[in-house]
């Protein structure tokens, strides 16, 4: 990929949903029965399908296959159920009757490009007319992201979210958003459909730019739906680079999340984890982020 091309695609691929991990169920059986078709993952899980009728052999082979990559790179995220429409009215009807959005947002979400999103229990959402628009490597590494985002919950235990940091289900943001993205680059460099040194490149650019410290991305950086990347994901994306760094990637995509399920506050998990409290982090890290 070019990085002017991976630039204009990122905006597509980084419109991701946690933020719903407050508000929305996300459990229930969505209002919009289609068809459900199961299948296997390695460890006999059985993955889910909400599928409308026009969603083809070949993006349902593609999609499992990735899967099958996420979860054997990655790691077991438990049950997941995966909800792929190729029609725009289809997938508002049942988005909006899981998750506490407006018919006019969901539309501006679909608008701006968003292809995948996760949602808390093991669902992954995908909306056929912008995920079939991108390129087959750009859709991996979507479904490596939000294949993460399933695996921090599962972990984790908590339905955490990074809004407000006074509830013991806060994790900050770019830890959410940058670990997910970082793991999903590493990983999809292994597979071959990342291009990491680009990809970094393009995350040092962006973090460079950026006036924003790590700390202030506890609650902010989200990605914008019309095009922008949240500084969540690239200066986050820096953040859980250093950790990896500093304790090894086995304690960014595993170690912090089980801790959370035990400690219930990420800043005990953060030190049990990473063997340095947040605050000496931040320190270190703007210092280190200084130098790039
Ligand atoms: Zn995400």
């Amino acid at each position: 990929m070019e990085p002017m091309a991976n630039r204009r695609w990122r905006a597509a691929v980084a419109t991701v949903m946690l933020a719903f991990a407050g508000c929305g169920g996300g459990g229930g059986d969505s209002a919009e029965p289609v068809d459900d078709v199961v299948r296997l993952q390695p460890g006999d899980r059985p993955v889910r399908f909400r599928l409308d009728g026009a969603v083809s052999e070949e993006t349902q082979r593609f999609t499992v296959e990735t899967l099958q990559w996420a979860h054997a790179d990655l790691g077991d995220s438990g049950p997941l159920t995966l909800h792929i429409y190729s029609d725009a009215e289809r997938f508002i009807t049942a988005y909006t009757a899981e998750f506490a959005i407006s018919i006019e947002d969901a539309r501006l979400e679909l608008a701006g490009g968003q292809t995948a999103f996760a949602a808390p229990g093991g669902h992954i959402w995908i909306y056929l007319g912008n995920y079939e628009q991108v390129p087959e490597e750009v859709r991996r590494e979507a479904l490596f992201h939000e294949y993460n985002h399933t695996l921090q919950e599962w972990q984790a235990e908590v339905r955490f979210q990074s809004q407000d940091r006074a509830e013991r289900s806060f994790v900050p943001r770019w830890m959410v958003e940058g670990c997910a993205e970082y793991l999903a680059v590493k990983a999809g460099a292994r597979r071959g459909f990342v291009d990491e040194k680009l990809e970094r490149m393009y995350v040092v650019d962006e973090a460079t730019q950026s006036s924003e410290v790590l700390q202030d991305l506890e609650t902010a950086g989200q990605a914008g739906f019309i095009g922008g990347t949240g500084a969540a994901y690239t200066v986050g994306w820096l953040g859980c680079e250093r950790l990896t760094t500093v304790r090894g990637e086995d304690a960014v995509a595993h170690a912090f999340w089980l801790s959370m399920a035990k400690q219930r506050d990420w800043q005990k998990a953060f030190a049990e984890a990473f063997g340095v409290t947040p605050a000496a982090f931040y320190k270190d890290f703007e210092t280190w982020r200084a130098t790039l």
